[in-house]
């Protein structure tokens, strides 16, 4: 029999109601769990919140008092992040900067149904026959997916996060963009903004993660290289996707070639005053003046 001992750290009690709602969406008896009064008689502490100057010590306690196996559970991106409270002068951490965390539950706050299956999953319970309660009503959101095959590398998503959960990251090789599961909030900014429909909010069965690397997906983008200086300067599937979208609005015809050439020059190139720039320069502000072909 697993004994949870339930500790809020500090937060806006978000994802204390859902655990509240997690508790009342399957008999946690038929499971095989307790809920303990003291940590003394639990094995499993569920946190919510990131740790504060108060709750710290706290929670250093309750860790200590618990029975082994101990396992710690942090739910949602508070608990795993400190998320809008980063930075408070209140704050003392992330859970896992105070006690060893086994498994993350991300959301801002995770869906009762995901919450039920990380503890299965934690206490390695049997859920079998019990997918139609865990299954997420239609309509929810959860963790971003990034296809890939349509990321165009632009770095919208990235700009409107307003949970710094996205990340573009520039090399030589190319442009990655990252998403970090563990700090999303599941507002659908992304996805709104994507020009390339490459974002959908999923709302998956499986939302949490041993690690926080673990939280992480990325596309990996190979970079267009600036025909002028040779830099990497752009993902070359957004200098293709620039092209294409130019194209369908202004059908560029015989002008495509001299086009391309000039999207292929980098931005410090093109502040230059080269003529091959000047001549690129030129192209580009031309188009600004030409009717859309549809
Ligand atoms: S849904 Fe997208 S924009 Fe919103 S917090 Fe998550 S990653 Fe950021
Ligand atoms: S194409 Fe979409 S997913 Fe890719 S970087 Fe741009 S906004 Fe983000």
């Amino acid at each position: 029999m697993a004994r949870i001992f339930r500790f809020d750290a500090s937060g806006c009690n978000g994802c204390d109601i859902e655990v509240l709602e997690a508790t009342t969406l399957v008999s946690l008896a038929a499971l095989g769990i307790e809920i303990a009064e003291r940590p003394e008689d639990a094995n499993l502490l569920v946190v919510t919140g990131g740790s504060n100057v108060k709750s710290r010590r706290e929670l250093e306690s309750a860790h200590r008092a618990l029975q082994a196996p101990k396992t710690v559970v942090a739910v949602g991106s508070c608990a795993a992040t400190m998320g809008i409270f980063k930075g408070g002068y209140a704050m003392a951490g992330p859970i896992d900067a105070i006690v060893p965390v086994d498994l993350y539950i991300t959301g801002c706050p995770p869906r009762p149904q995901v919450i039920i299956g990380a503890l299965a999953d934690a206490l390695h319970l049997n859920v079998e026959g019990m997918d139609e309660l865990l299954r997420t009503p239609q309509g929810f959101r959860g963790n971003p997916h990034v296809d890939q095959a349509k990321c165009v590398g632009c770095g919208a998503c990235a700009h409107v996060c307003p949970a710094d959960a996205i990340e573009i990251v520039g090399d030589g090789a190319g442009r990655r963009v990252r998403f970090m599961h563990k700090d999303c909030i599941f507002c659908g900014s992304c996805q709104d903004v994507c020009p390339s429909e490459a974002v959908e909010l999923r709302a998956g069965r499986k939302e949490w993660f041993p690690t926080k690397d673990a939280s992480l997906s990325e596309a990996q983008l190979p970079a267009r290289r600036c025909l002028h200086c040779g830099a990497p300067y752009l993902a070359d599937a957004q200098v293709a996707w620039a092209l294409r979208r130019l194209d369908e609005k202004l059908a560029l015809g015989a002008d495509r070639g001299a086009v391309e050439r000039s999207l292929g020059i980098c931005m410090e190139c093109r502040r230059k005053d080269i003529g091959e720039v000047r001549e690129a320069k030129r192209i580009l502000a031309s188009l600004a003046r030409r009717p859309s072909a549809g």
